[in-house]
């Protein structure tokens, strides 16, 4: 089957590999029909996680099933899924406490399972013509059949209960205001969710005009940190106090305001811009060790965060992996019912052969390229 597999930093190729086949008797195969390109790809395609050549990408996968191993009792041949980014057994301490991005089970001594991602495990990535889903039972949510949705449903596997996650980490309730900072897919998913969640206004912090563009679109006020400091700009527009909640959906890789020191570290601008006692939801990634890193701390994954305003504004914060499974049934319910349309992110689908280019152009966050779909067998 064909496949993106991964060759050095910033070169993917589509590839023959060996075909995916059940391995365990609670095993499913899919045919995939939607693999989306995802910022945490990117982590892998600059070479900054030391990932080894021939790993196949692709964690946000959705599909038709096309095979079952004889262990698995609630999904059938013809079956229309998606599946969450994380792997989860379902039955160790984490997965029955709800936090399947942390499973026990998948990827001993790691946090958590996922496909096609370096350090989280064996299981291959679905940016190729068929999937195996372990534990399938669990991992499979199941879709209505047809093709209605498909960009909708696709962002299930990841960036919406990414989003959604943010907000539940920050605690996003009614009314309130909130400050989003990144306007990357999983930002501008998370200011979608404090919309969903009642938020009464959300800022969305970017210097893409592009992106800034789509957080205005739903409804968001846009910051252009291009423009000058973002935490002072969500500070004038809130009567000096900041907003109620924050959420970080850059990460370690931000990149600083011209003259500024590198690198960027967003959140201290977060906690400059939440009121004090507000909370921080941090999705944005953070990792150990970054050899493509800027300085020798950055590689260390050392960033200085100033612990001291954050205590002294009695701040609060929560961060990790997206628990997918604890939301996804619920938005996709939210999808079929009409009340909710995250596809408003995606700008490209796009046949699995594109991927190359598709890689450098979205790693180049080239205008307009703000998430893309890859649709095997097209
Ligand atoms: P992305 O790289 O497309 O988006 C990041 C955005 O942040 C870009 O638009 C960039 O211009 C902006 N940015 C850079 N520096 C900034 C700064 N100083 N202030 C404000 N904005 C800044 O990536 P994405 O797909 O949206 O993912 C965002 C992050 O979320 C990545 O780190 C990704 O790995 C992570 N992620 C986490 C989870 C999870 O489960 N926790 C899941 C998916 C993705
Ligand atoms: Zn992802």
């Amino acid at each position: 089957m064909r496949a993106v597999v991964y060759q050095e930093p910033y070169d993917v190729a589509v590839e023959d590999v060996e075909d995916a086949r059940i391995e365990d008797p609670t095993d499913v195969v899919i045919k995939v029909t939607t693999s989306a390109i995802c910022g945490s790809d990117l982590h892998m395609y600059e070479g900054r996680t030391g990932a080894e050549p021939g790993i196949v990408f692709g964690h946000e996968n959705m599909g038709v099933v096309q095979e079952t191993g004889p262990g698995v009792a609630g999904i059938r041949e013809g079956d229309r899924v998606v599946l969450p980014f994380n792997v989860a057994c379902g039955f160790c301490r984490n997965c029955l406490a709800g936090n399947t991005g942390f499973c026990l089970t998948v990827n001993k001594g790691f946090a958590g399972g996922a496909y096609g991602y370096v350090s989280m495990g064996p299981y291959r990535g679905g940016q190729a013509e068929y999937l195996r889903v372990p534990f399938a039972d669990f991992n499979c949510l199941k879709l209505p059949p047809g093709d209605e949705h498909e960009d909708d449903f696709a962002l299930l596997a990841d960036i919406f209960p990414t989003g959604y996650h943010a907000t539940e980490l920050a605690r996003v309730s009614p009314g309130e205001t909130v400050c989003v900072f990144g306007a990357g897919p999983v930002g501008l998913m998370a200011a979608y969710s404090a919309q969903l969640r009642g938020a009464s206004r959300v800022f969305v912090v970017d210097r893409q005009p592009d992106r800034l563009r789509l957080a205005e679109r739903i409804g968001a006020v846009p910051v252009d940190f291009g423009q000058g400091d973002a935490a002072e700009q969500i500070k004038e527009q809130t009567g000096g106090e900041g907003t109620d909640k924050g959420i970080d959906a850059v990460g370690y890789q931000a990149t600083a305001r011209e003259g500024e020191e590198q690198p960027a570290i967003v959140l201290n601008a977060l906690v400059e811009a939440v009121r004090p006692t507000g909370m921080l939801g941090v999705v944005g990634l953070y990792v150990p060790e970054d050899p493509g890193g800027p300085s020798e701390h950055a590689q260390k994954g050392e960033l200085l965060f100033r612990i001291g305003k954050f205590f002294e504004k009695g701040l609060r914060m929560a961060t990790g992996q997206a628990n997918v499974k604890a939301y996804n049934r619920q938005l996709r319910d939210l999808i079929i019912a009409g009340r909710a349309e995250p596809g408003f992110v995606v700008s490209h689908r796009l046949p699995l052969e594109d991927a190359p280019d598709a890689y450098r152009r979205f790693d180049r966050r080239e205008d307009g390229w703000t998430k893309v779909l890859l649709k095997p067998g097209r």
